[in-house]
């Protein structure tokens, strides 16, 4: 059986001259196969009917399987896909505030283990890396729930379970099929790729040219802070995080985000507004704050609480107060398991 999501266009084209076809329907196959429907004027329509035969004795098929489909009265719909080998991985579609428009977050590997002690997904530990044809379904995936909702799939990030720089080579491929004109179509710099600070991923992205975002989930202005949040020997000194950061935005010529889950009582004092501003005002770079969804204890045996709404407002206006651009990630669907990783923990 052939998996075409596991195939780059390149090598595609190499599988179909090795079975006597030309290269060139490789790119209306994988083109087909993305726009996840084939109702393109490229599909499976104006292929010889003897590669249609071959690629159906293949079996080549969708792959990707929704085990859990869960819908948020905001529109927010959470997908627990099950893998070939019985595991299951969590992707997310959100409703832009345009009506057109929606927003996906893949995974990037099953489970994760980084341990930052807030985060549901890691309590489960790290199962595997993911396949770039994995993530490439979970693309296909949102892009058909997007489509069914009268929505374009307009931006991912790769924020979901797992750290994408722990599993580089793989988020790289399926960001080169998923970007690519020729085939995903969703352009470059329509993908952010977040990590949680590991510096020599984010080098390599760096060295890679790609021009897609790049997030960093900083959770909190000093190392004493952060060192809570992150067990020891997985976290790297903020200092060395953030200038990493600045050769990636130098490199781009685009702002860096930063991620910043606000928990009450950890890291959202007005001190720790002021020391984030002091961080990253000069640097130009954007913050994003996020709202905690409470996951049960977390490894430490902690209940880390969001903070209130009065806090978080006057968190962001301590950093716009020095300069810094700062938005708040709208909560989605907090009445399904809207954490990463929390879906996956109570489904299977
Ligand atoms: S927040 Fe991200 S990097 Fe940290 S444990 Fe959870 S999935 Fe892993």
């Amino acid at each position: 059986m052939i998996r075409l999501s596991e195939y780059s266009l390149p090598g595609l084209e190499q599988q179909f001259v090795a079975w006597g076809f030309k290269p060139v329907h490789a790119g209306r196959v994988l083109r087909a196969h993305y726009l996840a429907g084939g109702e393109t004027e490229a599909g499976p329509a104006r292929l010889p009917a003897a590669l249609v035969a071959r690629l159906r004795a293949e079996g080549a098929a969708d792959d990707d399987r929704v085990a859990v489909r869960q819908v948020a009265a905001d529109g927010t719909t959470k997908l627990l896909l099950r893998l070939a080998d019985g595991r299951s991985v969590e992707t997310v579609l959100m409703p832009d505030f345009r009506p057109d428009r929606a927003a996906g977050c893949v995974s990037s590997q099953v489970g994760c283990a980084m341990g930052c002690d807030f985060c549901a997904t890691t309590k489960s530990g790290f199962e595997r890396n993911l396949t770039a044809g994995e993530i490439v379904e979970q693309f296909r995936a949102l892009r058909r729930e997007a489509r069914a909702a009268g929505r374009r799939l307009q931006t991912l990030v790769f924020m979901g379970m797992g750290e994408p720089m722990l599993n580089l080579d793989a988020v790289l491929a399926a960001v080169e099929r998923i970007a690519d004109n020729r085939v995903g179509g969703l352009g470059w710099r329509q993908i952010t790729v977040s990590t949680v600070g590991i510096i020599p991923g984010i080098e390599a992205l760096t060295a890679t040219g790609l021009n897609v975002h790049l997030a960093v989930s900083l959770h909190a202005p000093d190392d004493a802070t952060r060192a809570q949040l992150l067990p020891p020997g997985r976290r790297f000194a903020i200092a060395d995080i953030l200038a990493a950061a600045d050769r990636f935005q130098a490199s781009r010529g685009r702002p860096v985000t930063i991620q910043y889950c606000l928990l009450k009582g950890v890291n959202d004092a007005p001190e720790q507004a002021r020391q984030l501003a002091d961080l990253i005002g000069a640097r130009r770079m954007h913050v994003n704050l996020l709202r905690y969804n409470p996951t049960g204890l977390s490894l430490r045996g902690l209940a880390y609480e969001p903070s209130s709404d009065e806090t978080s407002e006057a968190f962001a206006a301590g950093l716009r107060a020095r300069g810094v651009v700062a938005h708040f990630r709208r909560s989605r669907g907090p009445e399904i398991d809207a954490a990463c990783g929390q879906l996956r923990r109570r489904a299977g």
